[in-house]
C-alpha cells in the first residue's frame, strides 16, 4: 500500500509541475462516462490533455484542482472512447475505390450494367480516348453474386454488350476475383488458357485446373492444355485476377486526391485513429510519410509491406520506420484466397463444388523462408489465411519458427475457419487472430452451403481463439465490409447484422463480451501494432486519440447500438471531426 501511495503522489506531483509551466494549451475533456478501455476497464468523467499527450484521468472535482486554469470541455451525457483502431483494412485502396463504379448491393447482372452506364455518363471527361489516355479502363467494385438470384459467376456477354470498346475489370467484394470484358482481354493480351499457381481463370463449365503448388513449381503462368468446347467466362481468381490488375494503369493522384480527402473524413466520421493498412507497397510509404507531415493524412498509420521484391529490398535497406503517425514493421503473405469465391483453402471439398479445395497462393517453404529472413529482422508476419488448411499451415510454421519466450506478435489475418484442435496452437507462441465481425454476419447467409457445417468446421469461433490467445484484434477489411466501427462492435457482441438480414445470431455462442469487443477495437488492436504504451487506451501518458459517442456502447440495448452517433473524434488531441 505504501508503494501505491508513493507511486500516486509521484504521478500527481509530475502533473502538477507541468501544471505550473503551462495551462493555455491544456484542456479538461468531461463526459457522462470515459471509458479508458485500460487493462481494469476502468471508468471516469474527465480526462485531462495537454499537446497531444493525457496528463490525467479520473475524477472531476481533481481535474478541476489540479488544472484550474485549463480550458473544460464537456460532452455533459455522451461518452468517451479510446479512438478506435481498425485492425485490418485497405484504407487507400477504399479511397482508390471511391473514383470506381459503386456496384456494393447490386442484386443482379442488370444492375451492375446500369450503374456503369451511369457512373461512365457521371465521369465523361475521364472516358474520352485522348492521347495521354489510349485506354480508359472502366473500373468497378463490389459485387457478389451471391446477392443475386442467378448465383453463378456471370459471364462476359452483358459487359462486351454494353462497353464494346472500352476495357471493363470490376473486382468481386472480396477483391479476391475480377469480372472483366473482351476488350480488357484484348487491351492487356490475356491468355486464359494457362494453368497458375494459385489462380484460375473460369470457363463456362466448371474445370478442375487448379493445382497445389510445390515447392518447385514457379509462380509464372505456364503455358496448359487448351480448354477446348470451353469459353471464357471473364471470372478471373485471385492470381488470374491479379494479373490483371496489375496491368491497368494506376489512378492519376490529381484524379484519386479529392476521394482521398473523402475517405478519410468518412473515417474520422467512424471515430477510426488508427488504421492497419494490410498490404502496401513501398511507394506508397513516402506518399503516406508526405502527406502525414502536411497535414493532409491525420490517420495514424500500421503498415503491412505486402510480399514483394521491392518491399522485401526496402527491408534489407531500411529495416523498420517509426515516425510518430506511421509504423512499418511487419509484412502480410496471403497463404489462400475468400471463401466466397471458393479461394479459401480447405482440407476437404467444397460443399458446393466437390473435388474443389481451393487455392494455395504461397509453399510452404517459401513461406518458411520469409518467416525466418523477417524473424531475423524483427519485422512482424501477418499472413492472410481463411480456410481451415491455410489456418493449419500458418499456426503450425509460426509455433516451428518463433523462438520460445520472444514477443513475436506474429498475426493471422482473418482467422476464418479453424479446426477446433488447430484453434488450441494459438496459445503456446502467442499467435494474435485478426478477425473481423462483419465477414462473419454477411457470409453468415451462404457459409454453410460452402462448408456444409461451419460450427463443425470452426468457423468464425472467435470466442474459442481468444480463450486461447488471449487477445484478439477486430477490423472490418473495408473496403471488402463498410468502415464503421460501430457495426464492428454490434456484429461481434451480437453476431447479426446491421442491415437486418439475419433472422437469428450466427453461432451466437462464439459472440464476443462487449468488453471483449471494445478491447478488441482499441487496446488489443493497439498490442497487435506493438503500439499499447502509446494508443489503445485512455491512460496518463499516453496520445490523447479519442471519440465521443452519444451512446453508452457498453450499457445500451442493441437496437441502439446501431443508432449511436459519433459527436466528435480527436487525434493527438486534435478534433479532427464534429458532428
Ligand atoms: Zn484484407
Amino acid at each position: 500500500m505504501k508503494q501505491l501511495i508513493l507511486l500516486i503522489s509521484c504521478n500527481i506531483l509530475s502533473i502538477v509541475s507541468v501544471n505550473a509551466q503551462n495551462q493555455a494549451d491544456t484542456q479538461i475533456y468531461k463526459a457522462q462516462i470515459i471509458y479508458t478501455a485500460d487493462t481494469g476497464f476502468s471508468v471516469s468523467t474527465s480526462m485531462v490533455v495537454s499537446n497531444g499527450v493525457i496528463l490525467y484521468v479520473g475524477t472531476d472535482k481533481t481535474a478541476d484542482s489540479l488544472f484550474p486554469k485549463a480550458q473544460s470541455i464537456n460532452y455533459g451525457n455522451n461518452i468517451i472512447y479510446p479512438g478506435f483502431i481498425d485492425a485490418h483494412c485497405h484504407f487507400l485502396a477504399y479511397t482508390k475505390g471511391l473514383s470506381q463504379a459503386d456496384l456494393v448491393g447490386t442484386k443482379s447482372e442488370q444492375e451492375v450494367i446500369k450503374r456503369l452506364k451511369k457512373y461512365v455518363k457521371k465521369n465523361k471527361a475521364r472516358f474520352r480516348t485522348i492521347e495521354s489516355n489510349p485506354t480508359p479502363w472502366i473500373v468497378g467494385r463490389g459485387w457478389d453474386q451471391n446477392d443475386w438470384e442467378n448465383k453463378a459467376f456471370p459471364t462476359m456477354d452483358a459487359l462486351n454488350k454494353a462497353f464494346p470498346n472500352l476495357p471493363v475489370c470490376l473486382s468481386r467484394i472480396d477483391g479476391h476475383a475480377v469480372w472483366i470484358n473482351q476488350t480488357a482481354i484484348n487491351t492487356i493480351q490475356l491468355n486464359p488458357d494457362t494453368l497458375l499457381e494459385g489462380g484460375e481463370f473460369i470457363f463456362n463449365q466448371p474445370t478442375a485446373t487448379t493445382q497445389l503448388p510445390n515447392q518447385s513449381s514457379k509462380e509464372k503462368p505456364q503455358p496448359a492444355e487448351k480448354h477446348s468446347s470451353e469459353v471464357f467466362t471473364g471470372i478471373c481468381i485471385d492470381n488470374a485476377a491479379e494479373i490483371v490488375k496489375n496491368q491497368i494503369p494506376d489512378v492519376p493522384f490529381s484524379v484519386w486526391k479529392p476521394y482521398l480527402k473523402t475517405g478519410l473524413k468518412n473515417c474520422h466520421s467512424q471515430g477510426l485513429t488508427q488504421l492497419v493498412e494490410a498490404g502496401i507497397q513501398v511507394s506508397d510509404i513516402d506518399m503516406i510519410q508526405d502527406l502525414q507531415s502536411k497535414k493532409e493524412l491525420t490517420m495514424r498509420i500500421y503498415a503491412m509491406l505486402a510480399c514483394s521484391e521491392d518491399n522485401l529490398s526496402y527491408v534489407s535497406r531500411n529495416g523498420m520506420t517509426f515516425t510518430d503517425m506511421l509504423t512499418v514493421r511487419s509484412m502480410k503473405f496471403y497463404l489462400d484466397g475468400a471463401l466466397g469465391s471458393r479461394g479459401a483453402l480447405l482440407k476437404g471439398d467444397y460443399c458446393d463444388q466437390l473435388g474443389h479445395k481451393g487455392l494455395q497462393l504461397m509453399t510452404i517453404p517459401k513461406f518458411e523462408m520469409y518467416q525466418v529472413y523477417l524473424l531475423n529482422k524483427g519485422f512482424q508476419v501477418c499472413v492472410h489465411a481463411i480456410g481451415d488448411s491455410a489456418n493449419t499451415i500458418a499456426l503450425k510454421t509460426f509455433n516451428k519458427n518463433i523462438p520460445g519466450g520472444y514477443d513475436a506478435r506474429w498475426r493471422i489475418e482473418h482467422a476464418q475457419i479453424v479446426s477446433g484442435k488447430d484453434q488450441k496452437l494459438f496459445s503456446k507462441r502467442s499467435i494474435i487472430p485478426s478477425v473481423q465481425p462483419t465477414h462473419a454476419t454477411s457470409d453468415a447467409a451462404w457459409a454453410d452451403s460452402r462448408l456444409c457445417n461451419t460450427i463443425n468446421k470452426g468457423g468464425y469461433a472467435y470466442q474459442n481463439l481468444l480463450s486461447q490467445s488471449k487477445v484478439i484484434a477486430l477490423g472490418t477489411d473495408f473496403p471488402v465490409e463498410g468502415i464503421s466501427a460501430i457495426h464492428t462492435f454490434y456484429s461481434a457482441t451480437q453476431r447479426m447484422d446491421a442491415e437486418g438480414e439475419l433472422e437469428k445470431p450466427f453461432i451466437g455462442e462464439q459472440a464476443l463480451s462487449r468488453k471483449q469487443a471494445l478491447w478488441g477495437m482499441t487496446l488489443w488492436a493497439a498490442y497487435a501494432n506493438f503500439d499499447e504504451t502509446r494508443t489503445g487506451s485512455l491512460e496518463t501518458g499516453k496520445l490523447a486519440d479519442f471519440v465521443v459517442l452519444n451512446t453508452d456502447i457498453m450499457t445500451a440495448e442493441p437496437s441502439k447500438i446501431l443508432k449511436t452517433k459519433v459527436k466528435a473524434t480527436y487525434l493527438n488531441g486534435e478534433n479532427v471531426y464534429t458532428r
